[in-house]
């Protein structure tokens, strides 16, 4: 069974589709997905998700690209951070892909949020979903500086939706963290995240959506659903040689084991 590290079930995209979405979920034999925060005003219908539903996971958090609303400190984002059902804090990071004008000087504002997203991962003992964009040196600079890393005090998580270098890829394994790739890896000219799809260790891959954004060949253009992450599976495992049920149980495991939970067998659907 596959698992989705990372989508958006509560943009307006997907929110009214939900009975459906599950149902294509356990048709595709995707067990489980994690609905990721954006903003803290966007936090309440995420967790209403994880809550009503056994296979769905949140996060809290503010993402970089985030103006005009609510800033998260610290002891907010732990505060909501205990709930149950919530199993990282994210998406946070940098984005200097939309600069509108500014320089990245001028972006210490995310910077600083970025810091805040770290510690209180520190202090809640929970794994980080990192979007980085145009920003990959700041990105590792700061959680090294946070103190993130196998010789720091264990702040862990996870690249998503990786787009970056061999390097960065090496530098974020070299960090503990793990990689998250999504349907861009199916892409026609995305040769160079293929090769990183092949680099990194399979103990250390993730799998997801990003939906409604981003879908995997052959949905590309369309609206993305957690149903399709398996497409993603498939050209990881293309790409290692591997059979696809062998990365669909190792980032099912990994996913397990980053979020500390335990994800649901899939029900059998009901034979005529
Ligand atoms: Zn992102
Ligand atoms: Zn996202």
């Amino acid at each position: 069974m596959f698992v989705d590290s990372h989508c958006h079930l509560s943009f307006p995209e997907l929110q009214g589709r939900l009975p459906q979405i599950l149902s294509e979920m356990q048709a595709a034999r995707v067990a489980g997905a994690l609905c990721i925060c954006t903003t803290l005003e966007e936090f309440p219908s995420v967790l209403a998700l994880a809550s009503a539903h056994e296979n769905l996971w949140a996060s809290v958090g503010v993402h970089p690209d985030t103006e005009g609303l609510a800033e998260p400190s610290e002891d907010e984002l732990c505060r909501l951070a205990a709930q149950p059902k919530v199993v990282a804090i994210g998406e946070t990071g940098l984005d200097y892909y939309r600069l509108n004008g500014r320089s990245v000087t001028d972006m210490a504002w995310q910077r600083d949020r970025f810091r805040t997203h770290i510690r209180a991962a520190r202090r809640s003992d929970l794994p980080l979903i990192i979007h980085t964009r145009s920003a990959s040196d700041d990105t590792l600079a700061i959680l090294r500086e946070e103190g993130a890393g196998p010789a720091g005090d264990g702040v862990r998580g996870v690249f998503h939706c990786f787009t970056e270098t061999l390097a960065v890829a090496r530098a974020a394994l070299d960090l503990g963290f793990h990689i998250s790739f999504s349907g861009i890896v199916s892409f026609r000219n995305a040769a160079d995240l293929r090769e990183v799809a092949r680099f990194v260790p399979l103990d250390r891959c993730l799998i997801e959506t990003d939906s409604p954004y981003l879908a995997p060949v052959p949905y590309r253009g369309k609206t993305n659903s957690p149903a399709y992450v398996p497409h993603v599976a498939s050209v990881v495992a293309a790409e290692k040689g591997l059979p696809v049920d062998t990365v669909a149980e190792a980032t099912t495991r990994n996913f397990e084991r980053l979020f500390r939970l335990t994800v649901p067998a899939l029900v059998e659907a009901d034979r005529p």
